[in-house]
């Protein structure tokens, strides 16, 4: 899979210890659409900003084949190439993009503190955009076959499937568009649900239906995933009969929703009972200064322009935010 080039591979001490460093106006943490939204604003805004955007920037859209409803883009654009041009955005107007992972936070002192596995950067503003990743069944088999016929990427791992049989799991807009990608490599793509309707959006429904190598498995749990050197099946339960079955197929592909990337955030500032940052209408968390946005504090409207809809009013919430300290200090 085609991957997006980071900027600059992480930045190199000033001093002992790192603490000699520049106070930046702002630390962005994540470099998917709503980070490197929050990138191009506050760049534009002439922040002095700072975007860690760990190893692989872009996030959830770096691995979606075609995004087709974010606006300006009729024909599509593939979700490398949108976070690509992005991150370009972003670095024209100023913000410095680093590929290093944030791992450690305090945000209880002013400035702000963000750790890396290098280096510490403090800031006077921070916006979490660290996103949401997907989540597994718990099954087993599924731990020992991720990577061997266990993904959860179609747009990674779908050319491995030419002429095969696989499995999809889940009913959301992921599992049926990822299952109709993976109809272009596999020779039959069945979709186990656990009800028997799904909660794709209508038009992902019409498209999945009329597609003559979809097939779906109703009312299904996938109980386990089974193989010997690579996976081979899955054992299947009815929900509604107890009835148990074995489906034959080369690969399986997770999409049963998505959990929040906020371990960093733990303790530091509120998060709901999934573990989502409780952001308000404006993006800002619970801590002064600190602001949310993006899937890390939005498990409703997982759109990209939602997510960076919400990075653009961080970072105008940001400078307002030290305007109004420059204001008052
Ligand atoms: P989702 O909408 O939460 O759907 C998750 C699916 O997995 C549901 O069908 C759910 O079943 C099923 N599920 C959950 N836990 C399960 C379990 N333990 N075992 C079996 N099945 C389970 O997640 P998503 O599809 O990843 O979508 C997330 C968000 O991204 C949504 O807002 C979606 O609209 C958005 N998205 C949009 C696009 C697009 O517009 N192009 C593409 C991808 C994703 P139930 O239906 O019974 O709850």
């Amino acid at each position: 899979m085609m991957k997006i080039k980071p900027l600059i591979a992480t930045l190199k001490p000033e001093g002992a210890g790192g603490d000699e460093r520049p106070i930046y106006d702002l630390i962005i943490i994540g470099g998917g659409p709503a980070g490197l939204t929050a990138a191009i604003y506050a760049g534009r805004a002439a922040l002095k900003t700072l975007a860690l955007t760990g190893p692989d920037p872009g996030g959830q859209i770096s691995i979606t084949n075609i995004v087709e409803n974010f606006p300006g883009f009729p024909e599509g654009i593939s979700g490398v190439e949108l976070a690509q041009r992005m991150q370009s955005q972003a670095a024209r107007f100023g913000a410095q993009i680093v590929s290093d992972t944030a791992t450690e936070v305090d945000f209880s002192t002013s400035p702000l503190v963000v750790r890396t596995y290098s280096a510490t950067y403090r800031a006077r503003t921070v916006i979490t955009a660290t996103g949401a990743v997907p989540r597994l069944l718990g099954v087993p088999g599924e731990a020992e076959f991720l990577g061997r016929g266990v993904s959860t990427c179609a747009t990674c791992d779908g050319f491995f499937y030419q002429g095969k049989k696989v499995v999809v799991v889940g009913g959301g807009d992921s599992a049926i568009d990822e299952g109709l990608f993976l109809t272009k490599f596999a020779s039959e793509v069945i979709v186990v649900h656990r009800r028997d309707q799904l909660r794709a959006t209508k038009i992902y429904q019409e498209r999945a239906f009329a597609n003559p190598k979809m097939h779906f498995v109703w009312d299904s749990v996938v109980e386990e995933i089974l193989g010997e050197q690579t996976v081979t099946g899955v054992r299947v339960r009815n929900v509604k009969t107890g009835e148990t079955a074995v489906i034959e197929a080369d690969g399986v592909f997770i999409y049963v929703g998505m959990k929040p990337g906020t371990e960093l955030f733990a303790g530091q500032v509120e998060l709901d009972e999934a573990g989502y940052v409780l952001a308000g209408q404006r993006q800002h968390t619970s801590v002064p200064g600190v602001f949310a946005a993006g899937d890390v504090q939005n498990p409703d409207f997982r759109q990209v322009v939602v997510a960076a809809g919400s990075g653009a009013v961080a970072a105008v919430e940001a400078d307002r935010f030290l305007a109004e300290q420059a204001h008052t200090a």
